[in-house]
């Protein structure tokens, strides 16, 4: 059984639906400690099993960030501000690990924040990991890379 969960921004530009195979309460809790991640005090959910769907609804309202090696970008919301997600593309798919805080129910992720540091990791690593334990996502309505 899957469980979906909705999502996204706070005016509605960016939404997104997350379906994941076992309940929020059993998913892993991430609490990832790159710079930006600790400024938002974010926790993440990613699981290589889920499924995402990223709408972009008003590409106007897009905005992405890099920084460090900018092995990916952060979406964020131009107009309401809220981080939505971390997303690497490569070769036409695309991965995001999600900021639970931006699912209608994140209340329903109840399992203590697992500390993650990577910051001592080469970029082939990095690339390798997040492609092993990232979310598979869909865009939807994204001006470049499909979707
Ligand atoms: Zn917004």
């Amino acid at each position: 059984m899957t469980h979906r969960l909705n999502g996204g921004c706070h005016c509605g530009a960016i939404a997104l639906e997350l379906t994941l195979p076992r309940p929020p309460e059993e998913e892993i809790v991430g609490a990832c400690q790159c710079s930006f991640c600790r400024k938002h005090n974010a926790r993440t959910v990613s699981d290589p099993r889920a499924r995402v769907r990223l709408v972009l609804r008003e590409p106007a309202e897009l905005q992405r960030y890099r920084f460090g090696l900018a092995a990916s970008e952060v979406v964020l919301c131009r107009r309401c501000g809220v981080y939505v997600a971390m997303l690497m593309v490569e070769d036409g798919r695309a991965w995001t690990t999600i900021n639970i805080d931006a699912l209608d129910e994140r209340a329903r992720f109840t399992r203590p924040a697992e500390s993650r540091d990577f910051s001592g990791e080469a970029l082939d690593g990095r690339l390798g990991r997040r492609k092993a334990r990232w979310t598979p996502t869909e865009l939807v309505g994204w001006p470049e890379e499909g979707g």
